[in-house]
């Protein structure tokens, strides 16, 4: 397999160009743990042309990586400096929705439970999330993105072009999330995701920075009871109408 391009640190990010198209936007995706962010993003940026970016795919890998050499959450120092070791890595048609340790694709180890249950603490570490930060909105400068995430809209990019928030109630969530592992939906490992995901809604929600919660100028997308295609026509509807808006803001007066 080829190896993905990596993109390790701000240095090596697409440099954003001089004029960069004003409606090629930046749209920020929150949402709680298994709301459909990461797929629904991937598969809407490429609708409309954009890049997209799972920063959850970041704090799994620096979380993977603590369980491996032992970093406890409770050294903010040692767990700031596993972040240097994780690179975001584009799939095949551009998105970054992989992610390299030290050069080697990890994404699907950093999608285990042992890494659900522990990336809340991680992720709650403020040397962290500050180590992240700037990575994070370069990335997101040349505009034409999807960046998926918790605290996008209202940390990381609070000036976004379009802000969305993907909801569902935890029993949907765990509902797809048992589904996508092929268990079954009234067995043990199903009620052990759904503990899992509460608890992980709660440490998310309630940490002292970043919290998980919609902004406030952020259009809220309910999608208990949607196909995974009706929510991907939603976020593309949005961000399509946002860039027609943006596009008529554009125009010299006097051409409408
Ligand atoms: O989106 P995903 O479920 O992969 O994110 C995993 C965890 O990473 C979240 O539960 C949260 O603790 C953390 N996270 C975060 N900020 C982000 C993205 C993810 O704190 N922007």
């Amino acid at each position: 397999m080829a190896r993905p391009s990596a993109i390790l640190n701000p240095m090596d990010a697409p440099v954003p160009s001089a004029s960069p198209d004003p409606t090629r936007l930046v749209v920020a995706l929150d949402g709680p743990g298994s709301s459909g962010k990461s797929s629904v993003g991937a598969a809407a940026a490429l609708r409309v042309g954009y890049r997209f970016c799972d920063t959850g795919l970041l704090y799994r890998a620096v979380t993977w990586l603590s369980l491996v050499r032992g970093v406890p959450s409770t050294d903010p120092e040692a767990v700031r400096a596993l972040a240097t070791e994780v690179e975001l890595a584009a799939d095949g048609v551009g998105r970054l929705s992989r992610v390299l340790v030290d050069g080697v694709d990890r994404t699907a180890e950093v999608h285990t439970p042992p890494v659900d249950a522990a990336v809340s603490a991680v992720s709650a570490v403020p040397e962290l999330r500050a180590a992240l930060l700037e990575r994070q909105r370069v990335l997101a400068a040349a505009g034409g993105i999807v960046m998926a995430g918790r605290d996008i809209g209202t940390v990381v990019l609070p000036d976004a072009d379009l802000k969305l928030f993907l909801d569902a109630s935890v029993e949907e969530r765990s509902r797809r999330r048992a589904e996508e592992r092929g268990l079954d939906p009234a067995g043990r490992e199903a009620e052990a995701i759904l503990a899992a995901l509460r608890l992980r809604d709660r440490l998310d929600s309630t940490r002292a920075v970043a919290p998980l919660h919609p902004a406030r100028d952020a259009r809220i997308i309910a999608t208990d009871g949607n196909r995974f295609v009706d929510t991907v026509d939603a976020v593309v509807g949005a961000i399509l109408d946002a860039q027609a808006r943006r596009a008529a803001e554009a125009e010299p007066t006097g051409t409408r």
